[in-house]
């Protein structure tokens, strides 16, 4: 048979790689940690610590607004062409301590957080949201924020976040069925339930957010800021680098000193400020080792604990397909102190919560795609501590009150109710002390009685919040109205670990938003000063 012209024998025909957002940056924008060979000093305007929601808006604020900017980032850039779909490989180079950081206090809670550029945006689910009004007003009211955080100066950064990232609903061919099936359970029920709204440009509905998205739809921080910022010709970024400390010399904060992943020296030089924007739990850590002393620093962290319910079903619900969290309820938000939600979670995640042993387990494993997930993250009012433990591991303590407990039972028993409604055959409560298979709506009444006890529960942590909070005194606060570390010049905090309290909703949108806030407001003052 003759070869086709057009084919030389034995290659074969592929449709070019597409071009991500993450390929083709400038030249010298990327430090590489994992393969720099030698020390390195330099100079910036701005030096950011950390690239996820906050630290990636922050740099390319800064950027834009004419200043030269470095990003230091702890963990590697995986792009968008490297992603991979199994949940092992993922979490080992993306997510802090491979996954397996917790929370400990009564019970030890799971604590995810992504290591990485981009931060726990390469992992998280998309899903924006304003911080509601009534608890911008609480912090106005019990805390004296008024002065710089409320809904009105936050209004254009939400706005201009919301069109540059395509923040939208779910498109219903993408919507799936766990997450349709949810909407429509929660309208039989008698409470509004709506599609999610997500940082989205073209979601596949692939289910895999947990593992990063494979097309870079999900407009995360390394496929959309971080590389705006570099394009802009004034930022680079030094990946796989980990700050130790940051120099203060007298009253002002001077440089950043990072370690490479091959063990070299980074040091930063800030001419004019220095930004902390690695989370919730790091930056308290990283302003301890830079010797700020605060009564306030590492207390009043935070915590939505989330639970899920699994449902099976006797017909397909795939959750394999749809967007991996895409509907909602906030109905419970105020009055109850939860939010329920959807989840998809990839089949490696899954079997861990499917209950039986032996032939029972794999009976049930083999029913996966008549399974269906619903979930409630806890608005809990219980406050921890951050702390640096032995050896520079990051140490949180936490234990949910008695009322948290309260509301994460009734949120459980509520989904439960919900998907014996919805037709489940078998709903696995995962709550120990309560059967692990329920099989009638009549059984749910044992998870209405199910103990209070953190233990019994499998919770876990992904929205975190507070332990540097924001005030005017400096011995109740660690950072002023300005975000500015009380008595120390040029050094700021903009992520999460400022708020005084958490939100009831999901905190990404908040985060850049007043990360957002926060350097245009510190870009305005640099540029006075000068001008003057
Ligand atoms: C699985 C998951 C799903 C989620 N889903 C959603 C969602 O759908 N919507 C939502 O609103 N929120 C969601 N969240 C929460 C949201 O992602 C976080 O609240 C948000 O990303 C926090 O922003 P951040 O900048 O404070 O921290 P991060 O985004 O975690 O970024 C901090 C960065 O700082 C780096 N860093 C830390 N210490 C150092 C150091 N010493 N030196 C250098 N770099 C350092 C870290 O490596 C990290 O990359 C989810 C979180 C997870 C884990
Ligand atoms: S569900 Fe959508 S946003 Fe998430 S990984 Fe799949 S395609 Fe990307």
């Amino acid at each position: 048979m003759a070869t086709p012209p057009s084919e030389p024998r034995g290659r074969l025909s592929v449709a070019p790689a597409p071009a991500f957002p993450d390929d083709d940056l400038p030249e010298g924008a990327v430090v590489d940690g994992e393969t720099l060979a030698s020390s390195r000093g330099e100079s910036f305007d701005v030096v950011v610590v950390g690239s996820g929601a906050a630290g990636a808006v922050a740099a390319h604020a800064l950027a834009s607004a004419g200043f030269e900017v470095a990003v230091v980032e702890e963990g590697p850039w995986i792009k968008t062409r490297d992603v991979r779909s199994d949940v092992h490989s993922t979490f080992q180079r993306a997510m802090r301590l491979g996954g397996m950081q917790v929370l400990q206090g009564r019970a030890y809670m799971p604590m995810l957080q992504g290591r990485c550029v981009g931060g726990s945006t390469l992992v998280n689910s998309a899903i924006a949201w304003r911080a509601p009004e009534d608890v911008i007003d609480d912090w106005s009211a019990r805390f004296g924020l008024g002065e710089s955080v409320t809904a009105r100066a936050l209004e254009p950064h939400y706005a201009a976040l919301e069109e540059e990232l395509s923040v939208r609903e779910v498109a219903p061919e993408a919507m799936g069925e766990n997450n349709r099936l949810f909407i429509e359970q929660a309208r039989r029920q008698g409470f509004e339930a709506a599609p999610m709204r997500r940082y989205d440009r073209g979601c596949a509905g692939s289910g895999m957010c947990i593992t990063a998205c494979p097309t870079a739809a999900k407009q995360g921080m390394s496929v959309s800021y971080v590389p705006w910022a570099l394009r802009l010709g004034r930022a680079r970024v030094f990946t796989s680098c980990r700050v130790s400390e940051i120099e203060i010399r007298g009253s002002r904060a001077a440089s950043v000193v990072a370690r490479s992943a091959t063990g070299h020296r980074v040091a930063l030089h800030a001419r004019h400020a220095v930004i902390v924007a690695a989370s919730t739990v790091q930056s308290p850590n990283v302003l301890r080792r830079s010797g700020v002393r605060s009564a306030a620093l590492g207390e009043h962290f935070q915590a939505h604990p989330g639970l899920a319910v699994g449902g099976l079903f006797d017909r397909p619900i795939r959750m394999a397909f749809g967007a991996t969290q895409g509907a909602e309820s906030v109905h419970f938000r105020k009055s109850e102190r939860f939010k329920l939600e959807t989840i998809s979670l990839p089949p490696d995640l899954a079997a861990a919560r499917v209950p039986g042993v032996g032939a029972e387990l794999a009976e049930r494993l083999a029913e996966l795609g008549h399974v269906a997930v619903w979930a409630a993250q806890v608005r809990a009012e219980a406050e921890g501590t951050v702390r640096e433990g032995w050896g520079g591991v990051d140490r949180v303590r936490f234990t949910m009150t008695e009322d948290d407990m309260r509301a994460a039972r009734k949120a459980c028993t509520l989904i439960a109710r919900m998907m014996f409604d919805a037709g489940a055959r078998e709903v696995w409560p995962g709550v120990f002390g309560v059967p692990s298979v329920l099989r009638s709506i009549d059984e749910v009444k044992l998870l209405a009685e199910a103990p209070l006890d953190p233990r019994a529960y499998s919770f876990i942590a992904t929205h975190l919040f507070g332990a540097a909070r924001m005030g005017r005194d400096p011995r109740a606060s660690v950072v002023d109205l300005d975000f500015r570390v009380h008595g120390v010049d040029g050094l700021y905090v903009v992520d999460s670990s400022v708020f005084p309290t958490n939100l009831g909703v999901n905190p990404q949108h908040t985060i850049m938003a007043m990360s957002r806030m926060a350097s245009h407001r510190l870009a305005e003052r640099i540029q006075r000063r000068h001008a003057a």
